[in-house]
This record gives C-alpha cells, sequence and structure tokens, in this order.
C-alpha cells in the first residue's frame, strides 16, 4: 500500500484543531478557502524539521507533532500575529499508522489549544521529515518586523533562556543535568509566545523568536534595523538548573547560543517602557531586560567579569548538524 492510497491526511486529520467558522472549505478538496476578516494581514510561515537535522532519530512522534506546529506558532507570535490556520506535509519512509497517529495526538491537541485549525495538506514516502505551513492574522499594518529597532531602545526577552540547549546536552551527549523532566520539556513542548507578541504590537520597536540561540537571532534583528547593540550575561533571565550548571562552571553558550527555547527577543523605545511595564503583570511569563540597541553595527556581549564574550559559533547547534 503506497502513502497516497493510505491517504493519511484525509484518515487522520479530517478533524484536527478548533473548528472554525472562518474555513469555507478545510481538508478534502484541491484546496483549503479561508476567509480573511476586513481590516486584517494575513501572516504566513512554513517551517520544516528534518530527521538528523532538526530532530533526533527515534524522537517520540507526539512530542514531534506538538514541536512541529508549536515553532511555526512562535514565529506568527514573533509577528503579533494571531494563528488561525495550518497546513501539513508528512514525508515517511513507510505508511506506519501508530506513528502517524502519535503525530497526530502532539500536532492536534496544540492546534485546539491554540485555537488553529488544520486546512489541508499532503504525504510523501521519502527520507522523514514535517513541513508545516500557519497562517494567522495581524491588524493591518501592525505586525511586528525585525527591521524597528532604534539606538537607546531596550532589549527584552521572554522566558528563560538555555534550557532546550542543556536537554540537548544531557540527552545527546549524556551531560549530567539537574531536572532533565523539566529540560526535556522545554525542548521538546516549546510554548509558542503568541499572547505577549500579541501585547507587544503597540509597544516593541522589533520582535524575533529565538530558534537558533539568543546571539544569533538577535543579530538578524540588528542587520535588519541596521544597529548595533550590547546584552549583559548575567542578565539572561535562566531556570534553576542552567543557572546551576553554569556556577558549576558550564559554557554560556548554552543560555546565550543554543537553540529551540522558541522564547520571543524584542526592542522596547524608552517612550514605550512605561506601557510594557502595565503590560507584564497580564503576561504568562517573565519578561527581562537584557542590553540596548546602540550605535553603530554588530553586537557586543559582555560576560560578567565584564570581558567581552565569544560564542564558539553563532546560531551554532542546529541540534544533530554534525551527525
Ligand atoms: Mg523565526
Amino acid at each position: 500500500m503506497t502513502l497516497s492510497e493510505f491517504d493519511l491526511i484525509e484518515r487522520f486529520f479530517s478533524d484536527c484543531g478548533t473548528p472554525r467558522d472562518d474555513v469555507i472549505l478545510g481538508v478534502g478538496d484541491d484546496a483549503a478557502v479561508l476567509r480573511v476578516a476586513p481590516g486584517m494581514d494575513l501572516v504566513a510561515t512554513l517551517d520544516t524539521l528534518v530527521e538528523g537535522v532538526h530532530f533526533l532519530p527515534g524522537t517520540d512522534a507526539q512530542a514531534l507533532g506538538y514541536k512541529s506546529l508549536a515553532v511555526n506558532l512562535s514565529d506568527l507570535a514573533a509577528m503579533g500575529a494571531e494563528p488561525l490556520w495550518a497546513t501539513l506535509s508528512l514525508t515517511l519512509p513507510e505508511a506506519a499508522p501508530d506513528w502517524v497517529d502519535g503525530f497526530r495526538a502532539g500536532f492536534c491537541s496544540l492546534a485546539r489549544e491554540a485555537g488553529v485549525r488544520l486546512v489541508g495538506g499532503d504525504t510523501t514516502r521519502g527520507h522523514r521529515a514535517v513541513s508545516v505551513e500557519a497562517k494567522g492574522l495581524v491588524p493591518r499594518g501592525m505586525a511586528l518586523r525585525r527591521s524597528g529597532a532604534r539606538v537607546g531602545d531596550g532589549i527584552f526577552v521572554t522566558g528563560t533562556l538555555g534550557d532546550a540547549g542543556l536537554a540537548l546536552r544531557a540527552l545527546r551527549d549524556g551531560l549530567p543535568v539537574e531536572d532533565l523532566a523539566f529540560l526535556r520539556a522545554r525542548l521538546d513542548r516549546p510554548q509558542a509566545r503568541v499572547a505577549v507578541g500579541r501585547s507587544l504590537r503597540a509597544v516593541a520597536s522589533a520582535a524575533i523568536d529565538i530558534s537558533d540561540g539568543l546571539l544569533a537571532d538577535l543579530a538578524h534583528v540588528l542587520g535588519a534595523s541596521g544597529v548595533g547593540g550590547v546584552v549583559w550575561l548575567q542578565r539572561l533571565p535562566l531556570s534553576a538548573p542552567v543557572r546551576h550548571y553554569l556556577e558549576a562552571g558550564g559554557d554560556w553558550a548554552i543560555p546565550a547560543a543554543a537553540g529551540d527555547d522558541y522564547e520571543l527577543c524584542f526592542t522596547v523605545p524608552a517612550a514605550n517602557q512605561g506601557a510594557l511595564e502595565k503590560l507584564l503583570g497580564g503576561l504568562p511569563c517573565p519578561v527581562t531586560r537584557i542590553g540596548e540597541i546602540t550605535d553603530g553595527a554588530g553586537l557586543r556581549v559582555l560576560e560578567p567579569d565584564g570581558r567581552e564574550f565569544r560564542a564558539p559559533r553563532a546560531g551554532y547547534d542546529h541540534f544533530v548538524r554534525d551527525a
């Protein structure tokens, strides 16, 4: 039986996520028909996860289903968009209903939680890979971009940094860590900061989600905005396991440069910092000021003792790239 005969998308995904009135036609026709509310801009993003590159061989299907949607929701969050619709492309070495069923459970549970409807997809035979496209809406002209940071703006991040990177070191290299269950949940089930992104529309000057590591992703903001920046490592928000790892002589590259955190990094002009403070109590996660936008180009990163920090490679770790 071939995968297309199997018709995995119709069989497993025809009722996936939150039913929505703006889905005029969903899974089952040649294409989906979606109704865009007046006064809104459509925001679209696509991410591909390849086995051996973006996830370890043998990764639990349910965790992968969850994460493949979560990383796309995170991109929409970084734009200040409200996620509404997704399409899915699955490339699989064989038709394995058990695997697909696990994947579906992870993907569709997050879709339900996030108010997203799966509206179409495709399956092909090949090396295992998952592509998800997510679409969302933002009020006209209000999408957050990478290019709006200006000299004097504060640099902020949500949540804590380095948890996913430390989990990966533990799982891949056998590094002993504290509270692996917590770290692993941060790696496998990232929480896209959708509500934060939405709140930041009128407050932030630029935003990005941290997929490749804080320093690499912040460098994208600086480059797109034509500015420089300074970040103080001792201000990075850390969970207890990452703090203890560093206190034991661990590498600052874990919170500063390891990927897969899916937190937001954003900049706020001084004039909007009062507005940001008013928002903070209503947000589902901490927000921490870690640096400042400066004149010139490039990012200066200072260690707690004031020395300049050199990351091993910017955005160096997309998991098993060397494997
Ligand atoms: Mg992104």
